[in-house]
């Protein structure tokens, strides 16, 4: 019973919530980041800074290159050292003393440390100037007896490399090396040379340690998933009979279902090393990185296999490439990625790929085509039972007093999913730490009910008792119909376990044969099936809810399309009323539609029309359950009790009172 999605055709048997809430991202698996190294860069900066103050100026004991000239003119200078940007000149007055090897140092621009216009022997100040360009110079220099010598720039080579190219350049790498695992979405300290290395983590052989013990409620998805247990643990066998196995497995459900516990599970079962990747560590990650990662994982994969790969999230890359404005070059290059290599790759090596996704209706659909996620697994929430096993898993480890009983609380959870359980366990175990208690008591559990809910209620997800009576009534309403209306697809399972926003119960129904046509009674049958819900409410509860609002869109839509699409009419028998509203459902808008091409009494005859078919059907509806109706209430007690009845269930129910009926018609 709901407004959107309770009555689920097989074919869409995948699409489970598409309004659930987002999956709460957590936060990848990753090397924890190196901590900012921020006090390191300042520290370099800063020797930098004082460097550059320390680089003697030297201003003072300059003097222009003429007044320079003019001394070795004057006589007043008896050497010069010629550099490639300074000139230095020794006066004369300690020329006798004068030793070469010693010369001063530094004078040019660059570091230096010593005073650098002192002549080292006589304390003389020396003259120093900025060159020239000035062929003259030798030769004044020899005319006036002067000893002049070229130095090779800068005194100490080491230093000035270093502070001039080295220090400079670790500065930039550093900061660079800092920028780029931001950059990267998070590249951890592998940093610069990881960049396009995967960060799938790997787990090597015998280290996963989850086995399917402990996922629990979820057996028809562990039974799926045997058979690829089986393959990873003896591919030969498969191989040897020319037998195909499914290269990628999709596993879909609500979040918190248990599907990365479960994937990490089937690792751990089949003994081979998991992969694991989760499609959000792709996003805001520079464009090729996110490419370049798969093909990573993809060749460290086939170098252990046989193995499993795990790409959780997959709806983060996998997203539909059409309903995007413009296109995400990352992502789509990612995805594109993906598939290239789920293509490219022989099943035989081993390689068993598997994703998980809440949301499978967002997935691009060259996703889902054969050889690539074309089987799919569903891990729903869990049942009754499976929510008393799930529970009972978690509780191993904490130490429970012997009076609690699981089944009491798992019957006050319908609507939990498996972390909710998990948390519900911790929660409890905490409030009995708080009261200074050794053991979990049944009301420690209770109250931590009461907190889970809190935040589930927040969330949309708990249902009244009394909304859930009528649900229940409701989808027996659905199945019965579905039951008795000849022609009609049988039931394969009945649920009330709400599903996310707005979905609070469902009824599916298995196709026995693939249709490509309808006759006109199936589409009746089928507006009976949709109809049942409200009938069944009206016939229990005397009247109804807005809980059937999808059944009757449907419903309604169904007997529109008899009389105006296929001439399933009686006075427009065979005839096709074309109009915007038989579009409507094509997507095309209204005004390209063009004018209807009939007349005014015509759209009159047709509402007429539409409304007595579902008024006809209504009233059937009502007849058959109201001749049924221990039956429907039996059934819906049942299913309140159960919360989910599959299909041998609930012909077990139906043929019991087949059986109650005939006794009393034999009695009587
Ligand atoms: P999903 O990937 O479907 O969102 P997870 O596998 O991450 O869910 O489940 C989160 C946690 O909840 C698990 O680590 C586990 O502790 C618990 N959990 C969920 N489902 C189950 C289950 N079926 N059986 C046991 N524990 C479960
Ligand atoms: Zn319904
Ligand atoms: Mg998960």
């Amino acid at each position: 019973m709901s407004a959107l999605q309770d009555w689920l055709p097989v074919k869409d048997k995948s699409k489970v919530e598409p309004d659930a809430p987002a999956p709460k991202k957590t936060a990848p698996h990753s090397t924890p980041k190196p901590s900012f190294p921020i006090g390191y860069f300042l520290f370099l900066g800063g020797i930098l800074l004082v460097f550059n103050f320390l680089i003697p100026k030297t201003q003072a004991g300059f003097i222009e290159y003429s007044a320079f000239k003019q001394k070795v003119r004057d006589r007043e200078i008896k050497r010069v050292e010629i550099g490639p940007d300074l000139i230095v000149g020794f006066p004369r007055s300690s020329a006798d003393s004068a030793k070469r090897a010693a010369g001063p140092v530094n004078g040019q621009p660059g570091p230096g440390k010593s005073a650098p216009n002192i002549d080292p022997d006589g304390k003389k100040p020396s003259f120093q100037a900025i060159p020239v360009t000035d062929g003259g110079l030798v030769g004044l220099l020899d005319s006036m007896g002067v000893e002049y010598y070229s130095r090779a720039q800068g005194g100490n080579a080491f230093t000035r490399v270093f502070f001039n190219w080295i220090l400079p350049a670790v500065f930039f790498m550093g900061l660079w090396m800092l920028l780029l695992p931001r950059l990267g979405g998070g590249g951890g300290g592998a940093g610069l040379f990881a960049l396009g290395k995967s960060r799938a983590h790997i787990v090597e052989e015998g280290e996963v340690r989850v086995t399917f013990d402990d996922v629990a409620g979820v057996d028809e998805a562990k039974d799926e998933l045997k058979e690829l247990i089986d393959f990873l643990k003896s591919p030969a066998k498969y191989l040897a009979i020319g037998g195909r196995v499914p290269k990628g497995v999709l596993l879909v459900g609500p979040p918190g279902t248990g599907k990365t516990l479960l994937a990490r599970a089937t690792a751990g079962e089949a003994k081979v090393p998991f992969f694991r990747i989760s499609g959000s560590d792709f996003v805001e990650m520079i464009v090729g990185v996110g490419a370049a990662r798969v093909r990573d994982l993809f060749k460290q994969a086939r170098e252990k296999a046989p193995c499993i790969v795990f790409i959780d999230e997959l709806d983060a890359i996998g997203k539909s490439r059409t309903n995007l404005l413009g296109g995400h070059d990352e992502r789509e290059q990612t995805l594109n990625q993906l598939l290239v290599e789920m293509d490219g790759f022989d099943p035989r090596v081993g390689v068993i790929i598997l994703a998980a996704t809440n949301r499978p209706e967002t997935l691009d659909s060259a996703l889902l085509r054969p050889g690539r996620f074309d089987r799919h697994v569903v891990v729903d929430k869990p049942d009754l039972p499976g929510r008393e096993a799930i529970l009972r898993t978690h509780s191993r480890g904490v130490k429970m007093d012997p009076s609690v009983e699981l089944s009491a609380i798992a019957r006050k959870t319908p609507g939990f999913a498996g972390a909710d359980l998990a948390n519900l366990i911790n929660e409890a175990a905490l409030l009995a730490v708080k009261s200074g208690r050794e053991r979990v008591l049944q009301e420690d559990l209770d109250e931590a009910i009461e907190k889970v809910m809190a935040g589930l209620k927040k969330r949309n997800r708990i249902i009244t008792a009394k909304e859930k009576e009528r649900v229940a009534h409701h989808e027996i309403g659905h199945a019965l119909m579905a039951t008795f209306t000849p022609g009609s697809d049988p039931v394969e399972k009945v649920s009330i376990i709400p599903r996310g926003l707005g979905a609070l119960g469902f009824t599916w129904q298995l196709p026995t044969e693939e249709r490509f046509l309808m006759t006109e009674k199936e589409m009746l049958g089928r507006i009976d099936v949709l109809i049942g819900g409200r009938a069944a409410e009206e016939v229990m509860f005397g009247d109804v809810s807005t809980g059937a609002a999808n059944d009757l869109g449907r419903a309604t839509e169904i007997a529109r399309q008899m009389v105006m699409d296929h001439g399933m009419n009686d006075r427009f028998r065979n005839v096709v009323l074309r109009s915007p509203k038989s579009g409507a459902l094509s997507g095309v808008p209204q005004e390209s539609l063009g004018p209807r091409e009939y007349s005014e009494s015509t759209q009159q005859y047709v509402d007429e029309r539409i409304a007595s078919i579902m008024k006809d059907r209504y009233t059937g509806a009502i007849r058959l359950l109201k001749e049924k109706k221990d039956l429907l209430e039996r059934a819906a007690r049942r299913l309140l009790e159960k919360e989910t009845l599959s299909e041998q269930e609930f012909r077990s129910l139906i043929q019991e009172d087949a059986l109650l009926h005939h006794a009393g018609a034999a009695n009587g």
